[in-house]
């Protein structure tokens, strides 16, 4: 095993102690945290919801679509690496669903679980695209994807937050409709539903197109928040 030079005391930096009564040396358990904080790092789960955005972490606030919606991901979680099916977090902004989704990730990275794990917010990811086509400098649009098109599982973000002009569905049809076709799990979070409660909103089959929305049934369970935003106060400030 390689190990990681660290300022552990417990080992002095060489990831190895002594067993007790014996000339052997096992791996010095700060191993596990520096390993598992490369892992985070490499996924590029944003640096506000580490570390606290775990299962534990959750809080269910006394509402039921919360509960069940901690349920769902958790097994999630057991069952991964074999978890072929992917999640859709559908919920008002603030309910909690980006926190449960990388909660997913967070936890599967905690218990040594295998895979090649990735956060991408939708809304980034259009913009790096778009920034791409526009410039040499820039990494091509082919780097861009490619981490996005091969993560076993990915979390992607704020599906739907972006104008849905032609480019940007069939930006989201290419990467889903590849995920897809290799059975790579996927979980999608979105503030829209497919029957909002205000007739002013859209649904998410407009934001995304009809097309798309009929692969997210046959690639995800849908998990729907129903919960108000946790960063307003009783008094409705923001806290
Ligand atoms: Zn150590």
């Amino acid at each position: 095993m390689e190990s990681v030079a660290t300022n552990c005391a417990v080992c002095n930096g060489s990831g190895w102690v002594p067993e007790p009564g014996s000339f052997r040396v096992r791996p010095c358990d700060c191993q596990d945290d520096l390993r598992r904080g490369l892992r985070i790092a490499s996924s590029s789960i944003p640096a506000r919801y580490v570390p606290h955005c775990t299962l534990a972490g959750f809080h269910e606030r006394n509402n039921p679509s919360l509960a069940s919606a901690k349920r769902r991901v958790a097994r999630l979680v057991d069952e991964w690496p074999m978890a072929e099916r992917g999640l859709l977090l559908m919920g008002p902004c603030g309910s909690g669903k980006t926190h449960l989704a990388v909660a997913a990730l967070i936890d599967i990275i905690t218990q040594g679980k295998p895979g090649k794990l990735l956060f991408s917010n939708f809304q980034d990811l259009i913009q790096q695209i778009l920034a791409s086509i526009n410039s040499d400098q820039a990494p091509s649009r082919t780097e861009i994807l490619e981490p996005v098109l091969t993560a076993d599982l990915l979390v992607l973000d704020e599906l739907g937050s972006q104008k849905p002009t032609q480019f940007v569905q069939d930006m989201l049809y290419y990467i889903i409709n590849t995920r897809y076709n290799e059975n790579r799990t996927t979980v999608f979070t979105t503030n829209y539903l497919d029957d909002p409660r205000d007739a002013k909103e859209e649904s998410l089959e407009t934001r995304i197109g009809k097309r798309l929305r009929s692969r997210l049934f046959e690639m995800t369970e849908r998990v729907v928040v129903d919960a108000d935003d946790y960063r307003k106060s009783v008094s409705g400030k923001w806290v």
